[in-house]
């Protein structure tokens, strides 16, 4: 087996900025893309804050064009492919990549984030019936044209997630548990001034109809100021309640705070020497594709240092 020098896990911007800094240093990174290649991005419609496009540029030409340059200057990649498990107890690291051990010197994490859910028991049973966690992918499918849909969130994935929708519904509920949006101002302003999104306030969905009928027909509502209880009739439950680390696999490992985010010691360095993190996976502030590239670019600096402070 070859011992690699440097393996990056996740293919989003934190991935693909560190796997291009590591490859233009020589050390041939083997890049990991984990079962989504280019990550939460690929999801999203038109990126506008990313610097450098400003007409605003779609998520996944975003991401493909990363891979692009990554590739350029050497990145090896495994699309696809998922690490199962990750031994950091001795070096080399030693990972289970689809049924393969890969070992490698060092180890950048950019595992990223995935969707939160909301916990409903029916949310689980009407997954992809439905119930979604992805406007950009689902929200133009014929059961979801010309109906009443709800988007359930008050930041900025749910005013997002809400204007794509208005695209396709009849109407856009916006269900959010406070009184106010968290969206940034010129996201929340523009979802309130669409006309076709109503939103319903200090509201949180109790449950989501109908499992008989092995389809979504609408949610039950409770006001969290009042107590009442409602229904309201739709045809998707569209969920933006913010993401969940995909750190499972180094839980007890890693230092992480209570809700699984790794803390890094210092820059992107973890407590385990030659192991280094970047973007959402640690980062629960700025969460930003911008800031993610930022930490993937840091985490190879820091990694290349280790390396070569290794070998003098
Ligand atoms: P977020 O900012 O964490 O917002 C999550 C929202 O869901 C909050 O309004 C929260 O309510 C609500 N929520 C959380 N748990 C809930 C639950 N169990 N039941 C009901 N509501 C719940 O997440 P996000 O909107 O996905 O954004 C994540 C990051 O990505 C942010 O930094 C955002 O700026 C960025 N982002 C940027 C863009 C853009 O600039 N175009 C687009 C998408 C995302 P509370 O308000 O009560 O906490």
């Amino acid at each position: 087996m070859a011992l690699e020098k440097v393996v990056i896990i996740g293919s989003g911007c934190a991935g693909w900025t560190a796997a291009l800094y590591t490859a233009r240093a020589n050390l041939k990174p083997l890049l990991i893309t984990g079962a989504m290649p280019g990550g939460l991005l690929t999801t999203t419609s038109i990126v506008e804050n990313y610097p450098g496009f400003p007409e605003g540029i779609d998520g996944t030409d975003l991401m493909m064009r990363m891979q692009q340059q990554a590739e350029r200057f050497g990145t090896r990649v495994q699309f696809g492919a998922t690490v199962e498990s990750a031994d950091l107890s001795k070096e080399p690291f030693k990972l289970m990549v689809d049924g393969e051990a890969v070992e490698t010197e060092t180890l950048i994490i950019a595992t990223g984030a995935g969707h939160r859910h909301l916990g409903l028991e029916n949310e689980h049973l009407l997954e992809r019936k439905g119930v979604t966690y992805c406007a950009t992918c689902d929200g133009a499918l014929p059961p979801f044209r010309n109906k009443p849909l709800v988007v359930v969130g008050g930041g900025d994935s749910a005013c997002e997630e809400a204007m794509y929708l208005t695209r396709f519904g009849s109407v856009v509920y916006l269900i959010h548990r406070r009184d106010s949006l968290r969206a940034s101002k010129i996201m929340a302003e523009r979802a309130l001034a669409n006309e076709k999104i109503k939103p319903i306030w200090d509201t949180v969905v109790t449950d989501i109809l109908d499992v008989k009928q092995d389809k979504v027909t609408g949610v039950r509502l409770k006001n969290l100021k009042t107590n009442a209880e409602s229904s309201l009739d739709c045809a998707g439950v569209f969920v933006a309640i913010g993401h969940v680390p995909n750190t499972q696999l180094f839980k007890g490992v890693l230092n992480m705070n209570e809700n699984g985010y790794i803390i890094p010691l210092e820059g992107s360095r973890t407590n385990v020497p030659g192991v280094f993190v970047a973007g959402d996976c640690s980062d629960h502030v700025y969460r930003q594709a911008i800031t993610a590239a930022g930490m993937g670019c840091a985490a190879a600096i820091d990694c290349e240092r280790y390396l070569a402070a290794r070998n003098e």
